[in-house]
């Protein structure tokens, strides 16, 4: 006899690390920079950063990153100074020594002195940075967004820097106070001005046909802004984790440009990390008729005491036009006390590729992860859950999600495990699949010759970057945990 486990009181190691694993390495929530949040305002560190030869730039055209048709699962990451190092500069065998520095394959020259008036851009926008400047936003000035630092607590091994350093003479690396070395990451949103979007396309193709001895055109050699989900699900892992971030981050920045308070314009202040509205009206306390605001707009508010913004976000105590925007979505694995059932369902948006996946859906004000969990689940498939548990979670930047991932179970009693899809009738279909054929799905390798047809209905699941699948295999994994003889009584 099998002993019922309820989810994650008791757990083998093995699968206590593959869950651990799971968690560490989701796909787009890799965690590639150490973010230091707390310099975005630091406009000395900023203006340090900006300039360094190191500092690594990854362009975007609104969301879509840059990129090179013969390296497409990675993206066209551009430094400031010439020959800084590169990813095949690394020695054989020594790939984790450096820690990751992106994609120059190509890319021997800098910014700074090959592409015209990218010093201007950076110095322009350095100022309009510190000043908080209300023409951040202009039409060709693009929109700048500190991502991080590459540093030691993210793999970076500083020594073989300094070593480089010494023997190149160039500096390889940032160090700020002697408290935060490594190389600075921006993310740099050039739509609104087309002559650098050209010019940086040019850029690269000009130093691929330099490396091949060729005069082919940007369209030849594939140098364009992505748009495509074809890239965006292929980028290797921590590609995929820059790219999510900065388009995250743009989306957040482009979709709020006005103040949800007052109707002002906003600007992106603190290097990309926070908006602000230009609102710079003020009103004296328990006087807020729009005469009085207008007529207290001449007084500054430090001249007098009572006066506050007549922005109602600016003068709140917290005080932020809008966090950056990530919407949370509860997805679920729906199982059974000991694993042996999994509930997966057809959304009628895949009812062409019969694939089967978790139940997800927004997060509602004022819910609990848990509860959203246990209503989505039953308002979707009728099924009653009695326990959830939050799993792993992934950002998802189709345009700002994030996923938080959940197991829920349900204690079989011949009504909570009815399916029902009539509640908001969002499903074509939902079954409870034996978990010994999903695990064919999960593992197609394992699958015997005799058993080759166990699949008729050519029932698929998602793909492996996403947090549906492994869920799925998790619940998979456990089963086969479950069954495993030190379990047994
Ligand atoms: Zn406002």
């Amino acid at each position: 006899m099998v002993r019922t486990l309820p989810p994650f009181r008791i757990m083998s190691q093995s699968l206590h690390t593959t869950i651990k694993d799971l968690q560490k390495d989701m796909y787009y929530g890799n965690e590639v920079l150490n973010r230091v949040s707390f310099l975005r305002e630091d406009t000395e560190f900023i203006s340090k950063s900006l300039f360094h030869p190191s500092t690594r730039f990854i362009f975007f055209n609104k969301q879509n990153p840059l990129v090179h048709k013969n390296f497409a699962n990675m993206l066209t990451i551009m430094t400031n100074g010439d020959k800084q190092v590169c990813v095949d500069q690394i020695e054989p065998g020594q790939s984790n020594n450096l820690g990751y520095t992106g994609n120059l394959q190509f890319l021997p020259l800098g910014l700074m002195n090959h592409v015209p008036h990218w010093k201007e851009i950076l110095h322009t926008w350095n100022e309009d940075n510190k000043n908080m400047d209300k023409s951040l936003r202009s039409k060709g000035k693009p929109t700048f967004l500190f991502m991080g630092l590459l540093d030691e607590s993210v793999g970076l091994d500083i020594n073989s820097l300094k070593v480089d350093c010494e023997l190149n003479g160039d500096e390889k690396y940032l160090d700020h106070q002697g408290r935060y070395q490594g190389i600075a990451y921006y993310a740099v949103d050039v739509s609104s001005n087309k002559e650098l979007c050209r010019n940086l396309v040019h850029f690269v193709n000009d130093t691929i046909n330099e490396k091949f001895q060729t005069d082919k055109t940007p369209e030849e050699n594939g140098v364009f802004f992505t748009h495509s989900r074809k890239h965006f699900l292929t980028f290797e892992s921590k590609e995929a984790s820059l790219f999510s971030q900065g388009a995250m981050f743009f989306h957040w920045l482009t979709t709020n440009k006005f103040c949800p308070g007052c109707g002002h314009p906003t600007i992106p202040i603190h290097a990309g990390g926070k908006l602000y509205c230009t609102n710079e009206e003020t009103i004296t306390a328990n006087d807020d008729t729009a005469a009085a605001a207008a007529a207290a707009a001449t007084a500054s508010t430090s001249d007098r005491p009572n006066a506050k913004s007549a922005c109602p976000v600016k003068s709140a105590p917290v005080s932020n036009v809008s966090f950056p925007r990530t919407d949370m979505a509860v997805i679920s694995i729906i199982t059974n006390t000991d694993r042996s059932k999994i509930l997966l369902s057809l959304g009628k948006r895949h009812f062409t590729s019969k694939m089967y996946s978790c139940t997800a859906g927004f997060m509602e004000p004022s819910e609990t992860v848990e509860i959203a969990t246990k209503r989505e689940i039953w308002e979707e498939t009728g099924v009653t859950c009695d326990e959830v548990n939050v799993v792993m979670t992934q950002p998802w930047p189709f345009p700002s999600n994030l996923m938080i991932g959940c197991i829920g179970v349900v204690e079989f009693n011949g009504t909570n495990e009815l399916i029902h899809l009539g509640h908001d009738n969002e499903l074509l279909d939902a079954r409870w699949f034996d978990t010994s054929f999903v695990r064919k799905l999960v593992y197609p390798e394992q699958v015997t010759e005799a058993d080759k047809d166990f699949n008729p209905e050519g029932i698929m699941i998602p793909m492996g970057q996403s947090i549906a699948y492994n869920l799925i295999k998790m619940c998979v994994d456990e089963e086969d945990e479950n069954n495993k003889e030190e379990y047994k009584l």
